[in-house]
């Protein structure tokens, strides 16, 4: 099937370079050439065709490419980059797991990991990436990015990316990440795959493979992107680990100015307002009980919260259990709750559908107790107990209560 690309284009015999294009463009996409007297739309343009509207003399039109649209020379593009996505100036955690994952694509294709760091009076940061496996951290420094906006950051990392030409781009599937990187897809006109699980490097050492859930969960997709670039993925925290500091670690961090194009913001920070404490935090604990439909009612999630207890965790469930309204749906793991890595998962009374596996199949001991032998949570388990959770759990409970 032939590609087909939507753009906009001025009709430079028809554009009377009024300027209208320029104050109503939001995005900062339309410009004037001087030299060929005519207006624009440079690579900013999200498509809104709100230009489309206002041009007076209907100069600005919609129109399809079709063939070879928009394909770049992949040749030219290498490298992986890494999103550092900050928070009110402190690093964010998935920013470590994606320079780990970016080493071995890295590696893999025998170029550098690059970050991607924009930020204001974040330079020590910067400088630390880079031992955490950064070979080189683009570090971009302006008030703008002291809080999180959209529109700076989509121009500037679509900008950047334009200028330096990475082949691959990391992002968390953070609310920041899913905000911002799907409409750099968009200026950048390439593909995005978000919230994978799974990043390899193909056969041919050349395109990025990308498995993520697809099908309501049923399958996982592999997905590559062959005729553009870069290769846009999102990660969801916690799916890979992260990366080790190494102090012996060398690397450069570029200092790069905001582009001016990169200044547009149709948005004011006002005041950020911390959203009040969910009761479990579970993608920061060690340890995780989780309970699923084996457990027959609501209340015998006490069996599962005596044992979290008992060891000093918190307590999961598979969405079976939420469903049915035994417990509330921020304990829910996988692939529509929530991504865990504990140190220890203890999976109570859970077959391990794919959906809730891919929620915590990273986890460094996953232990399984359930009384079908051939339940698919013991693919994954490090250890498994076949046997009926109603004896099992209290006698765990049991061994490693104080005092016992
Ligand atoms: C789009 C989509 C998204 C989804 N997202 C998620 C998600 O985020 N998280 C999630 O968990 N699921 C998710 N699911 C649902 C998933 O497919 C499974 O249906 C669900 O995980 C099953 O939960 P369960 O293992 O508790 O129940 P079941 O599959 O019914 O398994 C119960 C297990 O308990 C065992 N058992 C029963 N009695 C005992 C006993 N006395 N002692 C020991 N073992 C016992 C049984 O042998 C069985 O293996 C999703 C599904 C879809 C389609």
């Amino acid at each position: 099937m032939e590609q087909q690309q939507s753009v906009i284009a001025v009709d430079a015999d028809l554009c009377t370079v009024c300027g209208l294009c320029v104050d109503h463009c939001p995005y900062g996409a339309a410009e004037i050439d001087d030299d060929k007297g005519t207006a624009f739309i440079n690579e900013l343009c999200s498509i809104c065709m709100s230009c489309i509207e206002i041009c007076p003399v209907e100069a600005i039109k919609l129109t399809t490419l079709v063939g070879q649209a928009n394909r770049v020379n992949i040749a030219d593009y290498h490298g992986v980059w890494v999103f550092a996505e900050q928070r009110k100036g402190a690093v964010q955690s998935v920013t470590y797991e994606l320079l780990n994952e970016g080493r071995h694509l890295a590696d893999t294709l025998k170029e550098d990991l690059c970050a991607l760091l924009l930020g204001h009076n974040m330079g020590r940061q910067a400088e630390e990436l880079l031992y955490y496996g950064a070979d080189k951290v683009y570090y971009v420094d302006d008030p703008l990015f002291e809080n999180f906006q959209d529109d700076p950051m989509v121009a500037t990392v679509a900008l950047l990316c334009h200028e330096y030409k990475p082949a691959i781009l990391l992002t968390g599937a953070t609310h920041v990440g899913r905000s911002f990187i799907p409409q750099v897809a968009v200026r950048l006109k390439t593909g995005l795959t978000a919230d994978c699980t799974g990043l390899a490097i193909d056969d041919s050492g050349t395109h990025l493979m990308q498995t993520r859930p697809a099908f309501g969960g049923n399958i996982m997709a592999t997905i590559k992107c062959f005729n553009h670039r870069p290769q846009l993925s999102t990660v969801r925290h916690k799916v890979f680990k992260p990366a080790e500091r190494r102090p012996d670690k060398k690397g450069q961090v570029v200092r790069v100015p905001i582009p001016e194009k990169g200044k547009v913001c149709r948005t004011r920070f006002l005041k950020s307002i911390e959203e009040v404490e969910e009761t479990v935090n579970l993608t920061e604990a060690d340890v995780i009980v989780s309970g699923g439909r084996g457990l027959q009612d609501p209340k015998n999630f006490k069996l599962i919260e005596d044992l979290a207890k008992a060891l000093g965790g918190a307590v999961g469930a598979s969405r079976a259990a939420v469903d049915s309204g035994w417990i509330p749906y921020s304990h829910q793991v996988g692939q529509t709750g929530k991504t865990v890595c504990p140190k220890l998962y203890i999976a109570c009374g859970i077959s391990g559908q794919i959906q809730h596996r891919v929620g915590m199949q990273s986890s460094d001991v996953i232990l399984a107790i359930n009384k079908d032998p051939h339940a698919p949570i013991f693919d994954i388990a490090t250890y498994g107990i076949v046997g009926d959770l109603f004896e099992i759990v209290p006698a765990l409970t049991k061994r490693f209560s104080k005092g016992a």
